[in-house]
């Protein structure tokens, strides 16, 4: 499906600047906003697209990216198919470089100036998470395999005691020229691979690098009342840069299981609960457990219909970052009774033959309705 264009989502022209943009973006978030809509799929979808393109076109170097890439520079920033554990992969970073570099003059002369270092890859993690996880928050441990800056070389990929040379085949620059027929050809450097230094003694431990390779292990605080579908930057926490440039960042992906009892649509939960229809007929009592541990009487009168909810308030979820708590709905199911004795069909049988349209009004009217429609088509 093809995305909307981030300026038509908020509304504003191509060169409406930074004041435009926040308001025409608080405007309509106002209007989708999730709690104003509740249960309406499409607003929340509207309120996500929006949320997009203003964090998009707010960030002055995304907005450039955009503005001449189009949706194309972000969408590499999936990096692996979905899954379990540890995805990894480096084009999320890749396309940044590219793009950013080029805007600072140019990808070859960054690489000049910096001696070949390399921003590290971005990292990605999969997780998930049960909704009483979600529910109470927890400070979870990961164990991320990734490259580090070598501790021999400090990084710089040269024998300690030894320092990188200017390339002698391209005198630093990183690329050649080459004549090819009336044409001059320019093209990155054989011998340095672009970097315009080589390191004549490599570190024993990196071979050059810069970095090696290992497992850490990470503590991340998923804060309580986080939702499916996060995504939490650890700045700095991924793959270590090449010849000491800086280390990306770690993306953990957070996915909030499916619950047996609860679904939740924002701060709220919904629970389906199943009474007897005698129970319905004549009221009572059930208890249902809540996800603070413990447990919610409901009491429901004679006569409660199908569909019926009862609120149990500040019983749902937390709102991340506030004091704030969503409701819990019951949600009433009645189950007709099966499998009858025949006892208890003679009693059933008795019911109905005593039983009056004041008894069932919805039904009554129903099919009374229903007839009269008929006669009016039959006319
Ligand atoms: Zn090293
Ligand atoms: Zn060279």
């Amino acid at each position: 499906m093809a995305k909307a264009d981030y300026y038509e989502t908020l509304g504003v022209g191509r060169s409406a600047d930074e004041k435009e943009l926040k308001s025409a973006f608080r405007k309509l978030a106002m209007k989708f906003h999730p709690d104003k809509n509740p249960g309406d799929h499409e607003a929340e979808r509207k309120f996500k697209e929006l949320n997009e393109a203003y964090e998009t076109l707010k960030d002055p170097q995304k907005r450039a990216a955009y503005d001449r890439y189009g949706h194309a520079a972000f969408e590499h920033g999936g990096m692996g198919a979905g899954g379990g554990g540890f995805a990894g992969g480096g084009g999320f970073s890749d396309i940044f470089e590219d793009i950013f570099g080029e805007m600072m003059g140019g990808g070859r002369q960054r690489q000049r100036s910096s001696g070949g270092r390399e921003r590290g890859a971005d990292l990605r993690y999969n997780m998930e998470i049960s909704l009483e996880e979600a529910f109470a928050g927890k400070t979870a441990q990961i164990r991320v395999p990734t490259s580090i800056t070598c501790d021999v070389c400090s990084g710089s990929g040269a024998k300690p005691g030894t320092q990188p040379k200017t390339c002698g085949t391209c005198q630093g620059s990183g690329r050649v020229r080459a004549a090819q027929g009336f044409f001059s050809i320019e093209r990155t450097c054989p011998t340095c691979h672009g970097r315009g230094q080589i390191i004549p003694d490599p570190c024993g431990k990196c071979h050059g690098q810069g970095r090696v390779t290992e497992e850490r292990s990470l503590s991340v605080n998923i804060p309580s009342g986080i939702e499916d579908g996060t995504r939490i930057r650890l700045q700095g926490e991924g793959e270590a840069g090449l010849r000491g440039g800086p280390s990306g960042d770690l993306y953990i992906f957070l996915s909030v299981k499916p619950h047996e009892f609860f679904q939740r649509d924002g701060a709220d939960l919904y629970c389906a609960v199943p009474i007897s229809m005698t129970t319905a007929a004549l009221g009572g009592t059930f208890d249902v457990a809540t996800l603070d541990g413990t447990k919610s009487r409901v009491s429901v009168p004679e006569g409660t219909q199908a569909g019926k909810q009862f609120r149990l308030k500040a019983k749902g979820m937390p709102v991340l970052r506030s004091s704030q708590v969503g409701d819990l709905y019951i949600q009433i199911q009645i189950e007709t009774p099966q499998k009858l004795t025949k006892r208890q069909r003679e009693l059933l049988q008795e019911f109905e033959q005593i039983s009056s349209k004041d008894n069932n009004p919805e039904s009554t009217g129903f099919f009374a309705r229903m007839k009269d429609f008929f006669d009016t088509l039959s006319d």
